[in-house]
């Protein structure tokens, strides 16, 4: 049978890149009945500072913004990477198996690296935290983005490398790539580089929580380029084709479909369909959200709740482990 396992990191209000890549696929792999667990990757947080009052802040924002969305706690497993400590002891082993040069040579890594004078170890080390996340649980399916392909591959060298060491444990976690334009927004601002979280410029990514205004006058900055016709060709036209991806994901369309319905329109005016799609998409969410927002004893204990069952979840994994790692004590 299939185990899909995924998390998201609370370091911020989710953008539209998080929010169709990664929320809307999980409630839709929900909704198609997956046996689905979703949890708040607040030990993934750490390796960039935080402060822990504003992290604890960002699990309730975040876990508001997934029920807002539609995951729905008594069909998927919700809970909260730090409370259960095998994410941790599972890292460790497998860190013993990874290699420096593998990945120090990670886009992701060198990307943020670059920005920092004193590069946390933890950075380093994050996609090996990402594969005890997904072996712990036995998943056999991880619904990634394009930006998260090659730390899935980190994954699977290590099942191999686990089972070379200590004998066969987990099996292999499989990419779950979507099929519509959600692979990987880019930024307004930087239409080369992907729509990030940790992106300097607010302006490069529409946030879950924007108002309509916002989101209108996000999109009428949006960078594009000088042929006012509107087309989808995402090497030569990023800027463009990144409205219609948006346009795409509101309104679950092909690009073919919107690129002939925008036929005649000037960038310009095209924005502002691209504009009203989205508020129309995103606003009963975050609505949702905020009224959950305003009760967080509910939030603490949406997110807390289930932090038993991915405990029992991990024995599988954890038993077959034990038999094989060192000295039996995995
Ligand atoms: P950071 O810059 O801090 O890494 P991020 O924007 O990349 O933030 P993550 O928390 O790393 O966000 O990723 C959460 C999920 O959102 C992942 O499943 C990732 O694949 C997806 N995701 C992130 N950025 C995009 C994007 N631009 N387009 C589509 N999906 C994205
Ligand atoms: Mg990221």
């Amino acid at each position: 049978p299939r185990r899909v396992v995924t998390g998201l990191q609370p370091t911020g209000t989710l953008h539209i890149g998080n929010y169709f890549g990664a929320v809307r696929r999980c409630v839709r792999l929900q909704e198609q009945g997956e046996d689905l667990m979703i949890f708040i990757a607040d030990l993934h947080a750490l390796t960039t500072h935080q402060d822990p009052a504003q992290l604890q802040e960002n699990v309730l924002e975040l876990t508001a913004c997934l029920l807002a969305s539609g995951v729905d706690p008594s069909r998927s497993v919700l809970f909260l990477q730090s409370a259960v400590a095998r994410h941790a002891e599972l890292c460790w082993l497998l860190t013993c198996l990874a290699t420096h040069a593998r990945l120090a040579h990670l886009p992701q890594y060198k990307e943020k690296a670059a920005r920092m004078k004193e590069v946390p170890l933890g950075l380093l080390l994050y996609p090996v935290l990402q594969a005890a996340d997904v072996l712990l649980y036995s998943a056999t399916h991880v619904p990634v983005g394009a930006d998260q392909l090659q730390h899935l591959q980190v994954a699977s060298q290590l099942v191999r490398t686990f089972k070379h060491r200590y004998g066969p444990a987990f099996p292999t976690p499989e990419p779950m790539l979507s099929d519509d334009c959600s692979e990987r927004l880019r930024s307004l601002r930087d239409p080369t580089k992907k729509m990030s979280k940790s992106d300097s410029d607010p302006k490069s990514r529409i946030l879950m929580t924007d108002s309509d205004e916002v989101i209108e006058l996000k999109i009428r900055k949006a960078v594009t380029d000088f042929t006012p016709q509107v087309t989808y060709e995402p090497s030569t036209r990023p800027g463009v084709s990144n409205l219609v991806a948006i346009h795409c994901l509101a309104e679950d369309k092909l690009p073919e479909e919107v690129v002939e319905e925008a036929d005649g329109l000037s960038t310009a005016q095209y924005k502002r369909v691209v504009a009203a799609a989205l508020q129309r998409a995103l606003g009963p969410v975050r609505e949702r959200a905020r009224e959950l927002r305003a009760r967080p004893d509910l939030l603490r204990d949406r997110a807390g709740a289930r932090c038993g069952s991915a405990r029992a979840s991990c024995g599988a994994a954890r038993a077959t482990a034990r038999r094989a790692a060192p000295r039996g004590r995995a």
